[in-house]
């Protein structure tokens, strides 16, 4: 620019603001040749000012636009007015340039025009844009006319916003245009608005063209619209958004349908509560949130009434589901919000309690909701009480659904079955426990039908000569899917399971046949006795004294060999008829021990009613032995004491030497353990006999 004569800083000011604006500025003087042109017009153009100055404005014509478009503009500058418009010109390099050319004349008094100054906004890029646009427009407004749908377009520079009636009318906006967004932006669902704005944001912020979402819109009087929302943005070749054009839809009529259609398919009809498969919805989403926040851990509540058969049959099934109706509805009032609660099946409800992250509290939470479902119902006249049991789950972000499920109905399961008690809390042992219980369940019975299970013996001796006096049968099962599982895990799950008659009766078989091959062998002690165990339910089983009996009728067993151990468990639970089978047993020449004696209730003098001949000191006793002074006297008092009763006694467990010397200064004569052999099969331990006979000692 050359410097102008009279430059002052107002001039200065102005230098600097017309040189670094975007929009090229071009001033021609009345010779009609350039005088100045800024620094954004050389961009444009590709003419440096050197190039340009003197030369006149033509030297841009592009021959786009036909001489009459050029002329009409010389004549409206001509009128005195300014004029603004299109115009297409000509790069250097010979490209065209789109621009928005605003043009003034600066007149002297006489009114002869000095300088012409011309403004141009360059719109190549806003061109190429406005393209894509209208492309897309005609897309969306063909969209628009098949489905009625609203359209919007936001020049996300300015912040215009232009939106057509039928958007406006859908979204419940009526004001001017400049207030469209803003007016928008209320209109939306206050507890959509957050969504809606981070889906936006996101979308902006990726490099994606298109996007939809979904949310509820509130128009004046209140009415509640869901609209969806198809947006596609237009980017810049920087990828910056420059506009988004929307069309919206009323979905609400359709939502409405499907939300219906979804209603009944998630709810249990008769309860209106949330079913199965919705429930186990809740529970992912509970996890989820567990997930992205450990606070929002939670806990799944498992509720099983008892006995609703009993309703149904004895008051007919209308009052069974006005109980179940019941009970839905004070479930409904007892959860708070963000709870979620459910009708699984039959009678089983299930509750899940957000934010409950403590096993106590839950347990708590359980019992309050059980009291209030105890509560006697009423119906026209009639009262209804019913009972129920809580298996309580704790979920967090690690939680499986079907496993949370799996441990909350085992809990509940375990709690009525096992504990007698009505509110049970499942520990993640408790839950690998039942699986691996399931699973013995099923290897036992089919390792039983399939003579799959072993007996070991080990051999009973006299303390004082180490001579084998007897020897007990112990079980084993070496199970191909769990491998070695111990008595102590399997027997008990017998018991619970109607296989302990059974396996018990294995047991016996085999023991029986073995003392047999050993008897016919030679080599058996006169007073060599085997000891079998015998489980609480096997003992009361009447088949037993059956089987005792034809083995001696067969003649496969002596009277006296046979000694039975039993423990105090089967003796508390059913003394009189424990009493009546011992001595039906002892016809038959059965002796019987106490096992584990001191780890139960049992006092000595009570055992007298029972007709036990031997009791076995159990071996947490031995191995406390001799170090432990208080456990030395004890042993001391209870061997004095069968004595006195005329009881014979066994020592479990003996291990080392000066357990078997301690045990032998107080007077025990009989033991068990390590320390003389361990449990052995019946080969090797007819051989221990044989070796015997030649005068073996064990010990
Ligand atoms: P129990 O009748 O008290 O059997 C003694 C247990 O102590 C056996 O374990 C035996 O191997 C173990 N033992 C023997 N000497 C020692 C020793 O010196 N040190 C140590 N630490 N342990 C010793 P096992 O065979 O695992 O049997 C465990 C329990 O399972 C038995 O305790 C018994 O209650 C039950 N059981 C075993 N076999 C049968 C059966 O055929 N029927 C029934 N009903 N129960 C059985
Ligand atoms: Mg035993
Ligand atoms: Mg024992």
């Amino acid at each position: 620019m050359p410097p102008p004569q009279d430059e002052n800083l107002d001039h200065q000011f102005l230098r600097v603001a017309i040189e670094t604006i975007d929009d090229a500025v071009e001033v021609s003087d009345a010779s009609g040749g350039f005088r100045y042109v800024n620094p954004a017009w050389e961009r444009l153009t590709g003419y440096s000012m050197a190039e340009a100055l003197g030369r006149p404005p033509s030297m841009l014509r592009s021959g786009f636009h036909p001489d009459e478009y050029y002329q009409a503009a010389w004549d409206t500058l001509e009128r005195g007015q300014s004029w603004t418009g299109m115009m297409v010109s000509r790069r250097k390099d010979g490209g065209l340039i789109h621009t928005w050319l605003r043009v003034y004349d600066l007149r002297d008094d006489q009114g002869k025009v000095r300088f012409r100054v011309a403004v141009r906004q360059d719109l190549t890029e806003d061109r190429r844009h406005t393209e894509a646009l209208r492309v897309r427009e005609e897309q969306l407004s063909l969209a628009m006319q098949a489905s009625r749908d609203g359209l919007c377009d936001w020049d996300l520079r300015s912040g215009h916003f232009l939106a057509s009636d039928r958007w406006k009318a859908i979204v419940g906006a009526t004001g001017e245009p400049e207030q469209l967004a803003a007016e928008f932006l209320a209109r939306v669902h206050p507890d959509d608005l957050d969504a809606l704005m981070e889906a936006t944001a996101a979308h902006l912020g990726s490099r994606e063209p298109a996007f939809t979402t979904e949310y509820r819109v509130v128009d004046e009087s209140g009415t509640v619209r869901i609209v969806e929302s198809a947006a596609v943005t237009v980017r810049d070749d920087s990828g910056e958004p420059r506009r988004m054009v929307s069309a919206v839809s009323d979905i609400t009529d359709r939502k409405r349908a499907e939300a219906g259609l979804f209603h009944s398919a998630t709810h249990d009809p008769l309860t209106d509560l949330p079913n199965r498969s919705l429930f186990v919805e809740h529970l992912k989403a509970a996890i989820g949130r567990a997930g992205r926040d450990a606070r929002s851990a939670f806990c799944l509540l498992y509720i099983d009434l008892r006995h609703f058969k009993l309703i149904n049959d004895g008051h007919g099934h209308s009052v069974g589901d006005q109980v179940l109706c019941s009970i839905a509805e004070r479930l409904r009032q007892l959860v708070r919000p963000g709870d979620s609660l459910a009708r699984l099946g039959g009678d089983e409800f299930a509750v899940l309690l957000a934010g409950v992250t403590d096993a106590a509290v839950a347990d708590t939470a359980a019992r309050r909701l059980l009291r209030r479902l105890e509560q006697p119902h009423h119906f026209d006249g009639l009262t209804v009480a019913v009972s129920a049991t809580i298996g309580v789950a704790m979920g967090d972000a690690n939680s499986e659904v079907d496993r949370l499920v799996r441990a909350a109905d085992t809990a509940m399961y375990n709690a009525r079955k096992v504990d007698h008690k009505s509110v049970g809390v499942a520990t993640p042992d408790a839950t690998a426990r039942s699986q691996r219980r399931a699973r013995m369940v099923v290897g036992l019975r089919e390792a039983l039908a399939r003579r799959h299970l072993d007996v070991m013996y080990q051999p009973v001796v006299d303390l004082r000569t180490g001579v084998m006096v007897g020897a007990e049968a112990l079980v084993r099962w070496y199970s191909v899917e769990l491998g070695t599982v111990s008595p102590v895990e399997f027997v008990p799950l017998a018991e619970d399971t109607q296989l302990a008659g059974k396996l018990g009766q294995f047991v016996l078989d085999r023991a029986v046949a073995d003392l047999r091959t050993w008897e016919c062998n030679g080599g058996l002690p006169p007073d060599f006795t085997l000891h079998v165990n015998v489980s609480p339910r096997q003992l009361l089983d009447p088949r037993l004294p059956a089987s005792v009996a034809r083995l001696h009728e067969s003649g496969r067993i002596s009277r006296d060999r046979l000694c039975f151990e039993i423990t105090e468990t089967a003796l508390i639970d059913r003394p009189e008829l424990v009493v009546n089978a011992i001595s039906t047993l002892r016809e038959f020449g059965v002796q019987f021990a106490l096992d584990d004696f001191g780890t139960g209730y049992s006092s000595l003098s009570h055992l007298r009613g029972f007709a036990v001949s031997t009791i076995k000191i159990d071996r947490s006793f031995v191995a406390l032995l001799p170090e432990d002074a208080v456990t030395r006297q004890i042993v001391a008092g209870l061997l004095t004491m069968t004595e006195a009763l005329g009881l014979a006694v066994v020592a479990e467990g003996v291990e080392t030497e000066s357990q078997q010397q301690c045990l032998l200064a107080l007077g025990c004569s009989r033991a068990q353990g390590y320390r003389f052999a361990r449990p052995m099969p019946a080969a090797q331990l007819h051989e221990l006999l044989a070796s015997q006979a030649g005068r073996a000692r064990l010990g």
